[in-house]
């Protein structure tokens, strides 16, 4: 659902209908071999054909390995694929890694960049995170930027200094224009796969903030136009209050992805 934004145009005193498309995006993590993969996006395809008349947006982040086959799959749907990670480099000698260019070439619209299960166990720093998402812009794909602090950090007060560093460090130096291209994940560290949700007071309270930051850095129209979607232990009991606030434009979904009635039953609340 969107809602209505007073926008100042000279020419009209009429308020315009600025909407956000929300996003429910299923982060799959390490989980399934290819069959798991394949029955898992076939049951989501035929829930959502048979129960799902929303607008929302929806995006299945599989392992690389099943990216193209998933990708197949949903060709023609209104299912999109995403990669959970791309390198930091165009290509050449990087043994193991995977170029974005890589992943749009076999079907994937959307990678993930600076989880928080990346962060701290591969310890990723900004300048990493930086050039990936630099070479996902660059290849054509969009990203979801995740961005959270740990619970010590909430604790002691530091959790908006954390996040706005966060945002600072890895986007502030693109342009508007390829922030178009950005959709941002809060996803508090404390909240992600414990069962510990963020309240829905608390995660309005920084997607706000976030969207004061966009809003400060690259001015009011792009922060009106993006995503700012909600991660951590989100699921089908807490979705339709989350997702009610004004500043929460849909989820990012871990264990409840990987079950297709609990993943179409939370899209259904967006
Ligand atoms: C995630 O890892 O992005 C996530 C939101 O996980 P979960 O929903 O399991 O907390």
């Amino acid at each position: 659902m969107g809602y209505w934004t007073p926008v100042h145009d000279s020419h009209s005193p009429i308020q315009s209908f600025n909407m956000r498309t929300k996003i429910i995006a299923g982060n799959w993590k390490m989980n399934g071999d290819r069959e798991d993969a394949l029955s898992l996006a076939t049951e989501i395809m035929g829930i959502v054909a048979d129960e799902y008349m929303g607008e929302s947006e929806i995006i299945l982040f599989p392992p690389f390995v099943h990216i193209q086959g998933v990708a197949r799959l949903v060709e023609n749907t209104r299912i999109k694929v995403g990669a959970q990670d791309c390198s930091a480099h165009k290509q050449g000698a990087y043994t193991g890694e995977v170029a974005a260019s890589m992943l749009k070439s076999v079907g994937a619209n959307y990678v993930l960049i600076g989880h928080s299960e990346r962060r701290s166990y591969f310890n990723e720093s900004s300048a990493d995170l930086s050039a990936k998402i630099h070479q996902a812009l660059d290849a054509g794909l969009k990203v979801i930027y995740c961005v959270g602090e740990t619970l010590a950090q909430r604790q002691s007060g530091d959790h908006f200094e954390i996040i706005q560093s966060q945002l600072s460090e890895c986007l502030y130096h693109f342009s508007a224009d390829l922030m178009c291209h950005v959709v941002i994940a809060y996803e508090p560290v404390w909240a992600i796969g414990t069962g510990a949700t963020a309240t829905t007071d608390q995660a309005q309270e920084m997607h706000s903030f976030i969207r004061k930051s966009i809003s400060n850095h690259f001015g009011a129209d792009v922060a009106e136009t993006i995503r700012i979607l909600y991660g951590g232990s989100c699921n089908e009991n807490n979705a339709q209050s989350l997702f009610s606030m004004a500043d929460i434009d849909g989820g990012l979904i871990g264990g409840a992805s990987l079950k297709s009635r609990s993943f179409v039953n939370i899209l259904k609340c967006s």
